[in-house]
């Protein structure tokens, strides 16, 4: 009889990290497979929700939970989450935490005997772990393999120290332009994280292989580079949003909070024209100063596009109470025109709603995978961490959006650079009229029909996840546990 394939899903504790590994966890037990996700505790009651639904529809996906030591690293009681992390200059202790996790997850590993470990871009050191069991370790970047491979690049060749702008090197395709100002900044100097950067990168080649959230048609050219020029194994099995399909209701895709109600958001949607209306949000983490979304509020107005804007509340506000008054003021003002989200929305169903023509985005991949697998284009506006290279992808390699004219990055807990309102306006009524528009449009769709070919039986990601849970499958009947 042959034994069921078991594989350990250890995501690192981020909105941006925690929904894709949920879904590749879904997507794996729709195989077959047992599944289960690590959570820390404060993780666990939402991905516990998810997985009881998976069992109750039959799907072997369970949850364990890790106890997480912020207080040994120096962290508040109960910091077990990047959200929870009360200044930046704490993200250290955060990652000193993490690494404390490497004697929890073997007791775990030896308890519960997994074939396979499937651990976060985040947690390099999980390969010597899960060499200590005589199992194989996969990243899981939740990137695409453009950015990978493009930062792969800077960090060998280091192009950025000797030109301010740069072509990246032995990079295949376009000439893809870089500034020195789009790095991040680890990479042109020496801080905390760059020896977890460059662990990261080098257990890629180290390791099994690594999971990409994309289609190999996406980004073909750079996946064949990954594997040929840079000897990575890599298997494309998204957009792995597609894979909860039946499992997680859309509205519930990472909710922690939730400020409106899906009905009261879709409705307000169905009532508008096909592609008539703009939807803006920055992902889970980036927060703006009151300034700049006073910006944002100008530049939409001005451009006399209809609106979903997602607010996300900022933590620490001295002055909330006047940021509500101009914002009151102003979604009055729109009534009918435009939508204030405060809070968390649910980004797929608006996204997949016929009436959103353009997304502005952050360039989280998640947020651009979202928005390719509904045939949006975007407004690029990147923040932080690869985001810069994200956008380069969407823009100048897809042609499937037009960036909004960041060209720099303050790393300053995420809240990136000043954007003028003319420019916003301008990008928004690019992406929403006109023919470069409806060029933009088409193409974006035209992708959007390639991902739902590649997720459905024969295509593409299928395939590369059949062969990925073959291999798995002879490595564990070897090893016969
Ligand atoms: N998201 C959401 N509602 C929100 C904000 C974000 O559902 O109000 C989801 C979004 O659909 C995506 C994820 O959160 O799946 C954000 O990931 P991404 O990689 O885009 O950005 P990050 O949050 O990691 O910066």
């Amino acid at each position: 009889m042959t034994q069921q394939l078991h594989i350990f899903f250890f995501p690192f504790m981020a909105h941006g990290h925690t929904i894709p590994f949920i879904d590749l966890a879904i997507l794996f037990a729709t195989k077959g497979v047992k599944s289960t996700i690590i959570a820390t505790p404060s993780n666990a009651p939402h991905i516990k929700k998810v997985t009881h639904k998976a069992n109750k529809i039959g799907y072997q996906i369970d949850t364990l939970v890790i106890k997480f030591p912020a207080v040994e690293a120096g962290l508040p009681d109960g910091c077990d989450d990047t959200d929870k992390v009360p200044s930046p200059d704490m993200m250290p202790k955060f990652f000193l935490a993490v690494e404390m996790l490497k004697q929890p997850l073997s007791d775990l590993l030896e308890q519960h005997c997994p074939h396979c470990l499937v651990a976060d871009m985040f947690f390099p050191w999980t390969t010597e772990v899960a060499a200590m069991f005589k199992i194989p370790r996969i990243v899981f970047h939740g990137t695409c393999v453009f950015s990978l491979s493009a930062m792969e690049h800077v960090r060998l060749y280091q192009p950025h120290k000797s030109k301010e702008t740069f072509t990246i090197p032995n990079f295949p395709g376009d000439d893809i332009k870089m500034t020195t100002a789009e790095l991040q900044d680890y990479v042109k100097q020496e801080t905390w994280r760059t020896k977890l950067f460059n662990d990261s990168k080098e257990t890629e080649s180290e390791c099994f292989g690594v999971i990409v959230n994309s289609f190999y048609e996406l980004e073909s050219v750079y996946a064949d580079h990954y594997t040929d020029f840079l000897g990575r194994r890599a298997w494309y099995v998204g957009p792995i949003s597609l894979s909860t399909k039946g499992v997680i209701n859309k509205a519930e895709r990472g909710k922690q909070y939730s400020s409106i109600e899906e009905h009261e958001c879709l409705k307000w949607l169905q009532s508008k024209d096909r592609n008539s209306v703009v939807y803006i949000c920055f992902g889970s983490t980036t927060n703006f100063v009151d300034s700049q979304l006073m910006e944002i509020a100008k530049g939409l107005e001005a451009s006399g596009q209809q609106f979903v804007w997602v607010v996300r509340k900022e933590k620490e506000s001295n002055d909330e109470k006047g940021k509500e008054n101009w914002l009151l003021e102003f979604e009055k003002r729109m009534e009918g025109k435009g939508l204030v989200i405060r809070g968390w929305a649910p980004q797929v169903l608006i996204l997949e709603n016929e009436a959103i023509g353009g997304f502005v985005t952050h360039c989280g991949w998640n947020s651009i995978l979202e928005s390719v697998t509904a045939g949006v284009p975007v407004i690029t506006w990147p923040v932080a961490a690869e985001q810069f290279y994200n956008e380069k992808l969407s823009v100048e390699v897809l042609k499937i959006g037009v960036g909004v004219g960041v060209g720099a990055r303050k790393w300053k807990r995420l809240v990136g650079d000043f954007v003028k309102s003319e420019a916003i306006e301008k990008a928004v009524k690019e992406i929403m009229v006109g023919e470069k528009a409806m060029e933009m449009r088409n193409r974006a769709k035209r992708f959007a029909d390639m991902a739902k070919k590649a997720v459905e039986d024969g295509g593409s990601s299928e395939s590369h996840l059949n062969a990925l849970i073959g291999e798995l499958s002879s490595i564990a009947m070897k090893t016969c546990k």
